[in-house]
């Protein structure tokens, strides 16, 4: 039998991290700081779209106004991957009658597409399919079979028909194409995310923990401050457990891609899918993200669908660390509105009680003394009559993430002094990262600084207890090995 866990005590926050696409909506006058005020918690620059100059321009306005507003904002960096796309018509577009032939030709010439052929921009296509294996054009909505491969030429037969246009995207039904991960684009915008002085950086289309290996290998001495998110999108990468488990153990964090994995293994596949992910990142300590259209229709209503916000609210349930938006907010008409109705169905699930409850490794061996800490801080705060919250002095981020793999209704305070992993906790579920400078105090007054910073934050007050977890050594990796009971005092700076 589980007990149910306490209310928490005070006005509930928002848990689940909202990560925004920026683009030519987000550019509009006053929008970025409208977004951020109305709750973003990461930003993503999507390399697919848009110039080096355009995301350093975006990033160093995103900095200057999460400082004004005193948010912790981390930086989302997206590299495109090989994504596949067919190449141009002559007229802009066909339309494809459902039983006719058409033909792929990866050695057309890129602007000669007509009714009956198109060229495609990943020339081995014609190496990686065979009579009998579907593609799916623009993410699905056209459907064709093919019949025979002669050279360059796929020959196929129309399933489903309908209009095709430029550069729309091809996926192999079931996976199997054998782009790597990083193509020389990718190297490119690498090299100018570490510029430009991201926090994260997502890897797209990884076939396996492989690819991520040779992203880290990349990102070089910068690997240190900027944490990989491999985007699950390909057949292959949740084909197995053990497949799936490697690339979530070779990155910091993971992203539930369901556009095109979606596409490669139908919808049908996708919704345990989505939940598997979520469960074997939290359980290997890393975060996920759960993307793509989440809120759709508000590219161009000021209200979500009900199926959307039941959407966001089941990847709440699921228990995502936060949920991600694409062209809602890059390059629609209502970014703000957006975000709001996110916040609010993500605070609306939440209430519910599975939300906050938790069986997560109750029957599993430790192995470090900060998890450890961790685990037990939550044990005790989920327990414990009038615990306001938990509060983590660190030097990584790492306590807390190991904390917030826990279900609760408290906010776990991340206390850094350490701008890098202030802003990465700003991903994970349940955690309100905040600066918290010791270099000016004693040993003997970190305790009761800390109680101040969350009175001052509206966390916590006077009569509440607050559970502190810290190391001996401040600002040393892994130091965490302290758990204390904390009682809010008047002296605590309140009022
Ligand atoms: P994309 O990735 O938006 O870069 O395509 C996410 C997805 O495929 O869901
Ligand atoms: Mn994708």
């Amino acid at each position: 039998m589980t007990l149910p866990p306490h209310a928490p005590i005070h006005e509930p926050i928002r848990r689940t991290k909202i990560v925004a696409t920026l683009g030519p909506a987000s550019d509009r006058p006053g929008v970025l700081e409208r977004m951020i005020a109305a709750g973003v918690d990461v930003v993503r620059l999507n390399f697919s779209h848009g110039s080096a100059d355009d995301h350093r321009r975006r990033l160093v306005e995103v900095r200057e106004i999460a400082t004004r507003l005193g948010r912790s904002v981390a930086a989302l960096g997206d590299l495109q991957g090989p994504k596949i796309r067919i190449a141009r018509f002559r007229d802009g577009a066909v339309e494809l009658e459902q039983g006719q032939a058409f033909v792929l030709d990866v050695a057309l010439d890129g602007e000669a597409g007509d009714a009956g052929r198109v060229g495609c921009d990943y020339k081995a296509l014609a190496d990686d399919v065979a009579p009998g294996d579907r593609l799916l054009l623009d993410d699905g909505r056209l459907v064709v079979d093919v019949t025979r491969v002669a050279g360059s030429e796929i020959h196929t037969t129309v399933v489903q028909g309908g209009r095709l246009s430029n550069n729309k995207g091809i996926n192999k039904q079931g996976g199997g194409l054998s782009a790597p991960a990083l193509t020389d684009k990718d190297k490119a915008d690498l090299a100018t995310a570490i510029d430009i002085g991201v926090d994260y950086l997502a890897v797209s289309f990884p076939r396996s923990a492989a690819d991520m290996h040779e992203a880290r290998a990349l990102l070089g001495s910068a690997g240190a401050e900027i944490g990989l998110v491999a985007k699950l999108e390909r057949a292959e990468a949740v084909a197995d457990d053990a497949t799936l488990d490697g690339i979530i153990e070779a990155s910091e964090a993971v992203m539930v891609a369901r556009g095109d994995l979606g596409v490669e293994i139908g919808d049908e596949a996708l919704i345990g899918t989505q939940k598997r992910i979520i469960k074997h990142a939290r359980s290997h300590n890393r975060a996920v993200i759960t993307a793509t259209q989440m809120m759709e229709s508000m590219i161009e209503a000021p209200l979500p669908t009900r199926a959307e916000v039941f959407d966001v609210a089941n990847a709440v349930l699921d228990a995502t660390d936060a949920v991600m938006l694409s062209a809602e907010t890059a390059a629609g008409d209502f970014p703000v509105e957006t975000i709001e109705a996110m916040a609010r169905v993500c605070l609306g699930a939440e209430r519910e009680r599975i939300a906050q409850e938790s069986g997560h490794r109750i029957h599993e061996g430790f192995s470090r003394i900060d998890e450890t800490i961790a685990l037990s801080a939550m044990y005790a705060a989920n327990h414990l009559a009038g615990v306001a919250a938990i509060a983590c002095m660190t030097a990584t981020g790492y306590t807390p993430l190991i904390a917030s793999r826990i279900r609760s209704g408290l906010p776990i305070v991340g206390l850094a002094h350490n701008p890098v992993a202030q802003r990465r906790m700003a991903l994970y579920r349940g955690v309100i990262s905040l600066p918290f400078d010791t270099s000016e105090m004693t040993a003997g007054e970190l305790n009761d600084r800390a109680l101040e910073r969350l009175v001052a934050q509206g966390i916590a007050e006077p009569g509440d207890h607050v559970i502190l977890t810290r190391g001996d050594h401040m600002n040393a990796h892994g130091g965490t090995n302290t758990l204390k009971i904390l009682d809010v005092g008047d002296d605590h700076g309140a009022g």
